[in-house]
């Protein structure tokens, strides 16, 4: 099926009325007690996913941010449920969130770059692989979502709320390469298209995928393991997420 590349601006169009809107509005409408949430730990600990400049496996990095976050979402009120899983099946997981019922769906992960930016260093007495070429987050959403265009809408405060904190995106998933080139939905914000990810695709609730920072970059390594990056992603997620729950669907 032909995408249609007007219907795409419109619904962004919205989602960026909607921010704006929200800015200057006062009063909050959310009830959050009613507004659950599933935030996802992305990988498990037998699949842990991307590893990192200094070895460490991604699934823990996931685990911390997640673990901040719920703690952040449940200081504003909100039902909060951390998925983890001992295996990676996404769709089991996806039915573990569903069967919730959860008004917002967050999926937590760290990110990598392709192979052949990678190089070799010692670290730890180890040989790891690193690249400093990129850094930065990226959100994902699935156009296969059932509800798409409040996905985008979320992933739209998310990214407003992250460079209102000073954190930069990459666009290291749109180079036209390999196992990259990603559509970028909104390039301003950092929010790419990722149609065919089973997790996105499968969950009924508005659903994104945040990779909060790449990993096998040394310095964004060092920055993603501090309680301080983690805070300042945990604030973004709880702004988001109250704007998002103002708005009724
Ligand atoms: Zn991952």
């Amino acid at each position: 099926m032909e995408r249609n590349e007007y219907f795409y601006l419109k619904i962004l169009f919205r989602a960026v009325l909607l921010a704006v809107a929200h800015q200057s509005s006062p009063a909050s409408a959310c009830d959050a007690a009613s507004f659950p949430v599933v935030i996802d730990i992305g990988h498990s600990p037998s699949q842990p996913g991307a590893i990192s400049a200094t070895g460490r496996p991604e699934f823990e990095f996931n685990r911390d941010l997640a673990t901040t976050i719920e703690k952040q979402l449940l200081v504003g009120g909100y039902p909060v449920t951390v998925l983890q899983s001992e295996s990676g099946g996404l769709i089991s997981r996806a039915a573990r969130a569903n069967a919730i019922h959860p008004r917002l769906f967050l999926s937590i992960h760290h990110d990598s770059v392709q192979p052949q930016y990678l190089q070799f260093w010692t670290a730890n007495g180890r040989i790891e692989r690193y690249s400093d070429r990129f850094q930065g987050w990226s959100l994902f959403v699935s156009r296969d979502n059932v509800q798409f265009d409040r996905s985008l809408s979320f992933a739209t405060a998310l990214a407003n709320a992250l460079r209102t904190r000073g954190l930069p995106f990459s666009r290291h998933h749109a180079e036209p390469i390999s196992h990259e080139n990603k559509t970028l939905l909104d390039p301003d914000r950092g929010i790419y298209a990722y149609d065919g990810l089973v997790i996105l695709r499968r969950v009924r609730a508005p659903a994104a995928l945040i990779e909060a920072g790449v990993i096998v970059n040394r310095d964004e390594e060092r920055r993603a393991a501090t309680p301080e990056r983690r805070a300042l992603i945990a604030e973004s997620v709880a702004q988001a997420v109250l704007q998002f729950c103002d708005f009724p669907p």
